[in-house]
C-alpha cells in the first residue's frame, strides 16, 4: 500500500495547492480516494484519473474542500460513464450528511427523484471498526472540528505501515498521544494561524519531540513556506508516503 498526497491544501488554498485528499494505491493497483474536496478533481486530471479509475473514495466529514468535488464525479458516473458507480465509504453519520448536501442537486426532477446509491455504491460503515480493503485495514475515529456534524480521522494499517490522517480535527493532544504510540506517521491537520475548528502549527509545536518527528502537517495555506515545522515535515503535495 502506497499513500500518495493528491492535495494538501486548506479549504481556501487554492492551485497548485489542491483540497487535503490521498490516494491510496494497493499492491493489486486498486486505488482509493480520501476526500474529494471543491479542487480534488483537478488533482485526478493532473494525475491522469478519472472515477472509472477509483476502487473506492472514503469521506471523512461533510465541509465542501471534502466533499464538494463529489457532484462532479456522480454526473460523470450517471451521463459520462453509462451508470458507473464509484464505491463511497463512510460512517453512517457522514452518509446522513451527504444525502442532505449532495442529493437536491442531484435530482433530475420533481417526479423521479434519484437517491445517492443512483450514482454511487454506498458503504455506510461503523466508526472505530476496522474494515478490510485490499492489502491494508482502515478505521474511522471520531474527532473534534465542529459541533454542527461528526468528523472522522482515518487509521490505516498494513503489516509494514501504520498510518493516522486527522483529515480536518482541532488540537487534540489526548488523541494524538493515544495514536502516536500505535502510529508510525501521523498526517495531522495544521493552520497556520491559531483559532477556530482546526489545529494550528503553534499548537502542534507544544506536542513533545519525539511524537513531532511522526507528523506530516497537511491542510494548509498557500503561504505554508514563511513557517518553520521542524521538527515535523509538510506533507508536500505529489508526495508518496
Ligand atoms: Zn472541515
Amino acid at each position: 500500500m502506497k499513500i500518495k498526497a493528491l492535495g494538501t491544501g486548506s479549504a481556501f488554498a487554492r492551485p497548485p495547492l489542491y483540497n487535503a485528499s490521498l490516494l491510496i494505491e494497493t499492491k493489486a493497483q486498486k486505488r482509493f480516494l480520501v476526500d474529494c474536496g471543491n479542487s480534488v478533481p483537478l488533482g485526478l486530471d493532473k494525475a491522469g484519473l478519472g472515477p472509472k479509475d477509483l476502487d473506492g473514495i472514503l469521506i471523512t466529514h461533510i465541509h465542501l474542500d471534502h466533499i464538494g468535488g463529489l457532484e462532479e464525479i456522480a454526473f460523470k458516473n450517471m451521463y459520462m460513464l453509462g451508470g458507473h458507480k464509484t464505491p463511497l465509504i463512510a460512517p453512517k453519520a457522514v452518509i446522513e450528511g451527504l444525502k442532505k448536501r449532495l442529493m437536491p442537486a442531484l435530482w433530475r426532477d420533481h417526479t423521479g427523484r434519484l437517491t445517492l446509491e443512483d450514482y454511487f455504491q454506498v458503504k455506510a460503515v461503523d466508526p472505530d471498526k476496522s474494515y478490510k480493503l485490499g492489502d491494508f485495514s482502515y478505521t474511522f475515529i471520531p474527532v473534534k472540528h465542529v459541533l454542527a456534524f461528526p468528523s472522522y480521522a482515518i487509521y490505516f494499517k498494513t503489516p509494514r505501515r501504520r498510518t493516522f490522517f486527522s483529515a480536518d480535527a482541532m488540537f487534540d493532544a489526548e488523541l494524538i498521544t493515544r495514536m502516536a504510540k500505535i502510529s508510525d506517521v501521523i498526517i495531522y491537520d495544521t493552520q497556520l494561524f491559531t483559532g477556530g475548528v482546526h489545529c494550528s502549527l503553534e499548537e502542534l509545536q507544544t506536542l513533545p519531540k519525539e511524537i513531532k518527528k511522526k507528523i506530516l502537517c497537511h491542510h494548509y495555506g498557500n503561504n505554508y513556506k514563511q513557517f518553520k515545522p521542524a521538527p515535523m515535515k509538510w506533507l508536500k503535495q505529489g508526495q508518496v508516503i
